[in-house]
């Protein structure tokens, strides 16, 4: 049975998604003549910009991902409802959703498409096995296990080509996450492990960022590309662009140059942050209103973001296509906010579909502790001062004034400090199946250096 909304005699609103464009776009409708519907499959809200923190062992997932109940606890026409959309029927206006609790159908007047996107892996699904990508708490769980229980496994290995295995850390794509990532891994290894073991020194890891384009930060100006690549390789991540990844299995990446020449590097950890996949929901609406779809799967909406001849559907956030807006939490936040304003202004009889306008704030990605580069429309700046600029604008937008008094202490912890207070891998974690096999294979090699 649908559960009643507590507000029944309303126009009802359901957003899909509790991402930057479901949260915005709920949180607009506040005080306006709705009943307000949100419905994702996690009961969070996600920071995804700080998810590599979570990966890397600065911050913990309740930082980045505060309950969305939570936050919407006050808005008294909103409701959280947990379940996977797998049917969205446009011309009857119900959206179908799956929960361990079973299936739920709502009817809707106003519907607003915020499902995001997940990583792509180009067609080569079976990469995901062993390269998980960083778009979920789950995944950033997933790969603090891989990090750190790499650097465990590296200190009981008497293997010398397992150790070189576990001591190389690959990240796929030199985009934002993947700069940061790897600039992480190596603060990691060059100095907050510095001390912790006993046979291994940490500081000898290998970190490797690899790009199939030859640039690194390529959404950025020239320059700051340039300096990242400086700072980088300052900090002793090999940079390998215009490398095509052709392959990735349990012990290493197979990589193809320009001219064709094939490499491999030996690792055990291998992350993904290399190109990404509007939600399948996208396809399935567009399909229904003859409404294209672009290469990364984003619905070709309307300028006002809507479907064409659905004024009462709208898609945002990293969903949508339309005037070569990036996949940024910016064009998600306002896309949000534009189709709660349309919203509002239909429930009040006013006219719509007024075109969406972005208002580009700029563009940040840190590289290390005290050094980020930032683009503000025509002004750049790397360093230090980027780098305040970068810790003000996060603390800004995350949500929750206790998680921004802890992130700030941890951030302290980390980036003053060298600590890494979140490690903490679960049994589940640990257990992923490469490192598992590295266990067997390495218990069965002989000695280890406890045994001497
Ligand atoms: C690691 C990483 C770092 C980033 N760093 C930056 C940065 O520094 N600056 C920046 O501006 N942007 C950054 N981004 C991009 C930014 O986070 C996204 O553009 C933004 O999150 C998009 O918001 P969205 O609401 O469209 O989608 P999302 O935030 O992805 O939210 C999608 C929501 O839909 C839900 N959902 C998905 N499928 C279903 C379904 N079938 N049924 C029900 N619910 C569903 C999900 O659970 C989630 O709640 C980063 C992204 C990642 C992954």
């Amino acid at each position: 049975m649908t559960p009643r909304h507590p507000s029944p005699d309303l126009p009802h609103v359901v957003v899909i998604g509790s991402g930057f464009g479901g949260l915005f776009a709920t949180k607009a409708l506040k005080d306006d003549p709705v009943k307000v519907t949100m419905l994702a499959e996690t009961g969070h809200h996600l920071f995804q910009p700080l998810l590599y923190q979570v990966a890397t062992g600065v911050l913990s997932p309740g930082e980045v991902a505060p309950a969305t109940r939570e936050i919407l606890r006050r808005q008294r026409n909103a409701r959280v409802l947990l379940g996977t959309v797998t049917d969205i029927d446009v011309p009857g206006r119900t959206v179908t959703s799956r929960s361990p609790a079973g299936e739920l159908r709502l009817r809707y007047d106003n519907l607003v498409l915020a499902a995001g996107a997940g990583q792509s892996y180009f067609g080569n699904d079976e990469i995901a096995r062993f390269a998980p990508g960083m778009k979920s708490v789950d995944d950033a769980l997933e790969i603090r296990g891989r990090i750190f229980g790499s650097f465990e496994l590296a200190e009981v290995t008497s293997d010398p080509r397992a150790l070189a295995e576990l001591l190389t850390f690959v990240v796929v794509g030199a985009g934002p996450t993947g700069v940061e990532m790897a600039g992480q891994i190596a603060e990691l290894a060059h100095r907050s492990l510095t001390g912790s073991f006993r046979h291994i020194d940490p500081s000898r890891a290998r970190v490797v960022l690899v790009d199939a384009v030859d640039a690194v930060l390529g959404g950025f100006a020239e320059p700051l590309g340039r300096r990242a690549t400086e700072r980088l390789r300052a900090m002793g991540v090999e940079v390998l662009t215009g490398h095509k990844v052709v392959g990735v299995d349990a012990t290493g990446v197979d990589l193809e140059n320009a001219g064709g020449t094939r490499e491999r590097i030996p690792t055990r950890c291998t992350v993904w942050a290399a190109g990404v996949q509007a939600s399948g929901l996208g396809r399935q609406v567009a399909e229904q209103t003859g409404a294209g779809t672009d290469r990364a799967g984003r619905v070709l909406v309307e300028p006002d973001c809507t479907l064409p001849g659905h004024p009462e559907v709208h898609v945002v956030g990293d969903m949508m296509a339309l005037d070569d807006l990036p996949g940024v939490a910016q064009v998600a936040m306002q896309s949000a906010q534009h189709a709660a304003d349309q919203i509002r202004r239909r429930a009040k009889g006013l006219p719509t579909g007024a075109p969406f306008r972005y208002r580009d704030k700029g563009s940040m990605a840190t590289v290390s502790r005290f050094y980020a580069v930032a683009e503000v429309g025509r002004v750049r700046v790397s360093g230090f001062v980027a780098w305040l600029l970068w810790l003000a604008v996060h603390l800004v937008y995350l949500i929750g004034f206790k998680n921004r008094v802890t992130t700030l202490l941890h951030w302290a912890v980390s980036f003053v400090g060298r600590g890494r207070t979140e490690r903490t891998a679960t049994s589940q974690q640990v257990r992923a199946r490469t490192l598992r096999m590295d266990y067997e294979r390495m218990r069965a090699a002989g000695p280890s250096p406890s045994d001497v």
